[in-house]
C-alpha cells in the first residue's frame, strides 16, 4: 500500500470526500476507509437534505 497510496482518508463523509478530491486535483493517490458499507457512503451528508452551508458559499442552495 506504502507503493500505491500518498494518503490514506479515514472516513467516506463530506470532510473526507472533498479532502479526496482536492488531494487527487493534485495528483496524489488517495485510498479513503470507512466503517460503512459503500451504500452509505456520504457520512451525515446523505441525510441532510441537501442544504448545505459550507464556506464561501453566498446563500442556502437547498
Ligand atoms: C438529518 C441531518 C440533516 C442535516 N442538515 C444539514 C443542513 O441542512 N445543513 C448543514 O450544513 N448541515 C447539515 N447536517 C450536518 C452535515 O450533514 C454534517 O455536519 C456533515 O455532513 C459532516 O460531515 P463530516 O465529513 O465532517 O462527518 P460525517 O458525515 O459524520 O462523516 C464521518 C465518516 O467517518 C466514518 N467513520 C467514523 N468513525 C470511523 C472509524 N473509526 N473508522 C472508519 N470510519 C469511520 C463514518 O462512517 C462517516 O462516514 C445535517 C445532518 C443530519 C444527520
Amino acid at each position: 500500500m506504502r507503493d500505491t497510496t500518498d494518503v490514506i482518508i479515514v472516513g467516506a463523509g463530506l470532510a473526507g470526500l472533498v479532502a479526496a478530491a482536492e488531494l487527487a486535483d493534485a495528483g496524489k493517490r488517495v485510498l479513503i476507509v470507512d466503517q460503512e458499507p459503500e451504500q452509505n457512503l456520504g457520512g451525515q451528508a446523505f441525510w441532510s437534505f441537501g442544504g448545505l452551508f459550507l464556506v464561501d458559499t453566498q446563500n442556502s442552495v437547498a
